[in-house]
Order: C-alpha cells, then structure tokens, then sequence
C-alpha cells in the first residue's frame, strides 16, 4: 500500500490514459502500425511525414476500435464527429499540428467498473476521442556534442485518449482504475495495453483539499508514468508535496510535472499549456462522421463478454469469492482459461483455487499463453486431489511440470509413481513406527504441547515418501494417540 494521506485533507485525481489502437496501419495512411518492430523510418510516407499536399484518409478499423471501447465504457456514441487540428511546434511533430478531436469526440461520457478494496467501485469517463501519434525523438551525446535522432516510424500511429473525470481519492485505487481500464481495453481487442513499450501511457492529474472545502484545489498534471506501480507511487509523492506546500503557507501552480523513476520525485517540466494556446480549428482535409445506429449495433453485438459482467457471473452462478473473481476477470486469457477448465470439472472453486494461487504464483511475470499448462490439464489435475488420488504436495509438483513443459497430470503422476495411499493398514503401520521410534513428540503431545503431532505427521508422511493421504493420516494418529496404550 501507498502512504496513507494525513487526516482532514483528501486527494482528488483524474487520469488521461493514451492507448495505441491494434489496427494493421497508421490512422490517414497506409503505412504499417507495427512501429516498432520495424527498423527507424521505415514506415514512412508523405502523410505521415506531413510532406506539403499529402492528404490524410481515415482507418475505418480505427473508428470501429474506439467505438469498441465507448461501448465498453457505457459511453454515448457520437452521431456526428469531426477532426481538428491541434497547432504545436515539437521536433517529433511532422506537420507541426496533431490531427485529434477537440469539440466533437467519438464517445462522450460513461463509466468504469473496478475493483478497489475488495469493493466494487466506478469512476466517470468524461470523453473517448481519437487522435494520432507522434514521432519517436531522443536525446544523445556523441563526440561532436549532442545531437538528436528521429524515428518518424510511430507517426500517425492511432491513438485514444481516454480521459476520466476527477472521481479518483488514493493513489492504489488511481492504480486500480487503471489495471480495470487496460484490462477492458485488452478484452475487446482495442489494444495490447502494454505499458513498458509505451502503448498504454497514463497522464495523473492531482489536486488536494482540505476536508471542510466543497471546491478543488489547483491540479498537478503528472507525466512520465510507465508502470502501475509507478502511477501509484507518483500519485503519492505529488501529494504529500502539495500537502506540503500548503501546510508551509504556500499555493500549488498549475503545471505539468514529470515523474523521475529512480529517484522517486516529481520534477517541475514547464507551465499548463490551455486549449487557446493550441489554436484548434476544424480539420480541413478529413470529412466529418456519421456513423450509423446500424453500425453501432453491429459493433455492440459482437463485444465479447467484459471484465465485470465475468465477475458478476462468477460470484452469482458459480458462488465464487468476489476477490476470486476479480482476480480471475481482470486478463481475458486467464477469464478464458478458467472458462475453459471448469468445463471439464464442475469444481469451479477448486480450479479457481489453483489459478488464483500456486498457477499465478509459477506463472510470476509470463502470461498464461505463455505457459505451457492447458485449461484441460489444470481440470485434470483437480480432478485428480478431488478424488483423493493424489495429495496437495504431489498436485503442486505436477502443476510445475504442467507449467513447464504440459503434458497430462494422470500421466505426470503415473510417471512420478504418485498415488495417494489412503489404505488404513498401510498407513496404520507408519503410525505405529513413527510412535515407536519417537516416544519423547509421543509424551509431549499427550502433556498438551499438540505441535507434536505436526512433527510425527511429517514423520509418518517421510516413511511414506510424502505419499500418504493427509486426512487419513490425521485422523489415525489422532485416534491412535487418544489411546493409552
Ligand atoms: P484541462 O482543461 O486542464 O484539460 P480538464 O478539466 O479537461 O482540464 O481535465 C483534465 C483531466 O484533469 C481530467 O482527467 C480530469 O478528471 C482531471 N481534473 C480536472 N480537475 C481536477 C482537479 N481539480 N484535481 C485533479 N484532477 C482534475
Ligand atoms: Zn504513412
Ligand atoms: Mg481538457
């Protein structure tokens, strides 16, 4: 958990997220999407070079994404939507303007489900408009002095920005937001969302008050975030420094602060630029859009089902925790991977069980794909622990070699010459051994101290070569020690 904020002040907080849309091309011209795969200033053409009388053509592929995610998010679908210009002078802006949509977004409105504390929650979506992506421009030191490089490669590329009301009062639940929308965002297709190669960027903003005051305080735009954990911990930072400030008898400017990573700070870049500043004007060489209600409905028949209707019905069919269910809803592979499992065993808890702990743990920071465990070897394995074939210890060594390398988990404890022993006799003879063998764990427990029976437990499980039925063990022992003999 983030630092907690001082009694009688509260946080408000409003992000602005950019995904890159998973079209094949760039959004007014052919060239490829696949930026950065491809070698620098390769996927290049007179649009998006914005050579003097090139002219844009809208992605349709793109209209249809970001219509995808206003319907996700509850928002209104825009009957009429138009392009405009946005005027500014940066070295990665080819045509010293940005195409994107100021007075007429494509989605207006909605609202995003999340979980935060184990308690559903939802934030407001203001707008949902599409606009382009610039150009790659970095900084380096040669011999000669410094000089910089450009990759026009990612220009034109299709954005959204997402832009959420001010709903928002910790930094964990700013992350949270966050986790849900990408989440929704991986779900439809709309894009990978993966924030380390800068296709999901989050812009915080964030203003404090004190309890007693009914207006917001000055906002703190916070770029420069390329990582959840990031987004919480500069959240925080900005703050306790605005607090801070307060508290000494000053005032918060309103600015754009960027987010230093290492030294875990955020640093003062330049004053807000306001919309004037950017001297918008309608987008001369595109046409406005209508997009039809037939359109609309034809893209809203085939979203897939969404992060909160799974978990709704997770809890409610299948009587799972709310917090199995938002873990296991919150990637759609894993949604599906579950799905998938729990039609071929009914144990919809058990196969939950196992996702949620010791497969997430094995899985560490791979995806579920990328693991070599399929839904019907996971269902396999529970169907083997429920039946008592195997024990807990036996299934997790099975579930790593699923992991590792899949295969059947029959055949994986066929081949480790696993099988649960609950045979009373066989068991029966282990107690007796390990009772005889250690007669001071046997005078301990009977003078009360019952961690003793955990020690002869793993004694008589040891002579079994951990192969022995716990239960069964358990409760022989447990019999056998009320006996005086
Ligand atoms: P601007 O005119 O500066 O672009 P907007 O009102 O459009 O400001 O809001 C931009 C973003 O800032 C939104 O995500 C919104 O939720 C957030 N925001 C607005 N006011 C505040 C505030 N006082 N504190 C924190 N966030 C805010
Ligand atoms: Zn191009
Ligand atoms: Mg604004």
């Amino acid at each position: 958990m983030t630092d907690a904020i001082p009694t009688g002040w509260e946080a408000v907080i409003g992000l602005e997220v950019h995904a890159q849309l998973l079209t094949r091309g760039k959004m007014f011209c052919r060239c490829g999407a696949d930026y950065a795969a491809a070698a620098p200033n390769t996927r290049v053409c007179p649009v998006c070079l914005g050579l003097p009388g090139a002219l844009p053509v809208i992605n349709r592929k793109a209209i249809e994404l970001t219509i995808r995610t206003g319907l996700a998010l509850g928002s209104e679908i825009a009957d009429f939507t138009r392009f405009d210009r946005k005027n500014y002078f940066y070295p990665d802006l080819m045509k010293g303007y940005q195409i994107s949509q100021y007075e007429f977004p494509l989605c207006v409105g909605g609202r995003l489900p999340f979980v935060f504390g184990g308690e559903d929650r939802t934030a407001g979506i203001t707008r949902v408009h599409l606009e382009e992506d610039t150009a790659k421009h970095s900084d380096r030191d040669g011999e000669g002095g410094a000089f910089s490089l450009i990759d026009v490669n990612r220009a034109g590329v299709p954005l959204i920005e997402i832009v959420g009301e001010p709903d928002l009062r910790a930094p964990d639940e700013a992350r949270e937001y966050l986790r849900a929308l990408r989440g929704i965002l991986r779900y439809i297709g709309a894009s990978t969302g993966n924030m380390d190669e800068g296709a999901l960027r989050c812009d915080a903003n964030v203003s404090v008050r004190r309890h007693e005051q009914s207006t917001y305080g000055t906002k703190v735009e916070i770029k420069n975030m390329n990582s959840f954990r990031s987004v919480s911990s500069a959240v925080a930072f900005e703050i306790g420094r605005q607090i801070a400030i307060i508290e000494a008898g000053g005032s918060i400017t309103q600015e754009t602060r960027g987010w230093d990573d290492t030294r875990g700070v955020t640093v003062g870049q330049r004053s807000k630029e306001y919309a004037h500043d950017y001297r918008y004007f309608p987008e001369p060489d595109l046409p406005p859009i209508r997009p039809s209600a037939t359109w609309v409905n034809e893209i809203r028949q085939a979203m897939p089902e969404l992060p909160a209707a799974r978990r709704r019905r997770y809890v409610q069919e299948l009587g799972l925790s709310p917090y199995d269910a938002a873990l296991l809803s919150g990637e759609r592979e894993y949604a599906e991977f579950f799905d998938a499992a729990i039609q071929e065993c009914s144990n919809a808890k058990g196969v939950a069980n196992w996702m949620n702990g010791d497969l997430r743990r094995l899985l560490g920071e791979r995806t579920i794909e990328e693991s070599a465990i399929s839904p019907g070897s996971l269902a396999s394995l529970v169907k083997l622990v429920d039946g008592g074939e195997v024990n807990r210890g036996q299934a997790q060594a099975i579930i790593e070699v699923l992991c590792q390398r899949g295969g059947d988990a029959a055949e994986i404890a066929h081949e480790r010459g696993f099988r649960q022993v609950s045979d009373e006799s066989a068991i029966g003879a282990a107690i007796e051994a390990a009772i005889a063998g250690n007669p001071k764990s046997v005078a301990d427990f009977r003078a009360g101290r019952s961690q003793a029976m955990g020690f002869l437990v793993g004694q008589v499980m040891k002579a079994m070569r951990g192969h022995a039925n716990p239960a069964v063990v358990n409760r022989l022992l447990s019999e056998r020690l009320s006996r005086s003999d």
